[in-house]
């Protein structure tokens, strides 16, 4: 037996839960799991499944349902509880809770009516990744889940491009490919990526390479499983914006307004896409 089963002092204790391999899971988090008064759950079915593999035992308690949007119903349930003093621990589907996963307002209705919220931390995608990529730690921005259509994605990448640190994203298999080529159009062919799949599992892979070099070869690819995408920060030495307008203005008086931004962007290793809209306003000023 893993765990130790101990009277836990009244609050909510958030678990982090295995993000593949099912032992990657603390003791702490077993000992919160089979000593806490009510067990609630993201998804309640992993969740059995993973107390069965640690022989944890229900011990009377059925696991409640509880997603930040399922309404106050089932929060008011929790809050319930802690007002009895009871203990109750909380999982997420898979690693963090509030990790691009549901526990936010639930963490912050019962802290901010006094009750004690603590965490039994664990496994994250995103550290896994941030671990493996090969791309620097010393900063990291965590940016989740892009929008799914290509002109709201393409917005919030532009919106990332200057950060300075390593940004981290959740993908979904599907849309690895079309994500990579937005990419490649808003932050230029030249950035190092690497993508993270089936972290901790059977067909763990790690790949690396340039943003143009992952588009093209993930063009005609189906990917499966579960997928972390990182994208090196910007390395261009931080461009005068205004040197920028005048290289366009110049530009702009022999060239389309295609061939100029094409020039300009070239000129001082920029996206092509921002300095194309930035030609299109000069062009027509
Ligand atoms: N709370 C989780 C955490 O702490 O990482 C994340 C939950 S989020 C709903 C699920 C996303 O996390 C997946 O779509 C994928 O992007 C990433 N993810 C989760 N497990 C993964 C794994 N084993 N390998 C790669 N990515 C994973």
């Amino acid at each position: 037996m893993n765990f130790v089963k101990t009277k836990l002092n009244a609050g909510l204790y958030f678990v982090a839960t295995p993000i593949g391999t099912a032992r990657d899971i603390t003791l702490r988090a077993l000992d919160v799991l089979a000593s806490a008064d009510v067990v609630a759950a993201e998804d309640t079915r992993s969740l059995r499944r993973l107390m069965e593999i640690h022989g944890i035992p229900p011990e009377g308690r059925r696991i409640q349902a509880y997603h930040d949007h399922s309404g106050a119903g089932a929060r008011e349930k929790i809050l319930d509880a802690l007002r009895d003093g009871k203990s109750v621990a909380y999982a997420s589907e898979a690693g963090m809770p509030l990790i691009a996963d549901p526990g936010y307002d639930l963490g912050r209705q019962a802290s901010e009516a006094g009750f004690m919220v603590t965490c039994a931390p664990g496994p994250s995608a995103a550290l896994t990744a941030l671990t493996l990529a090969g791309l620097p730690t010393d900063a990291f921005f965590f940016a989740g889940f892009l929008p799914n259509a290509t002109g709201a994605r393409k917005a919030r990448i532009e919106a990332l491009r200057d950060i300075p640190g390593t940004l981290v994203f959740y993908e979904s298999p599907k849309r690895l490919a079309a994500c990579l080529s937005d990419m490649a159009d808003v932050l230029g062919g030249d950035r190092q990526v690497a993508i993270c799949r089936e972290l901790t599992k059977k067909f763990e892979e790690v790949r690396r390479g340039t943003l143009a070099q992952l588009a093209s070869d993930y063009e005609s690819t189906t990917v499966k499983g579960e997928v972390v995408l990182l994208v090196d920060r910007s390395h261009s030495p931080s461009v005068n914006e205004s040197d920028v307008d005048q290289a366009l203005k110049d530009a702009l008086e022999s060239h389309s307004v295609r061939d100029a931004a094409d020039l300009v962007a070239q000129m001082y290793k920029l996206p092509r896409r921002p300095i194309y809209q930035k030609a299109l306003k000069l062009g027509k000023g």
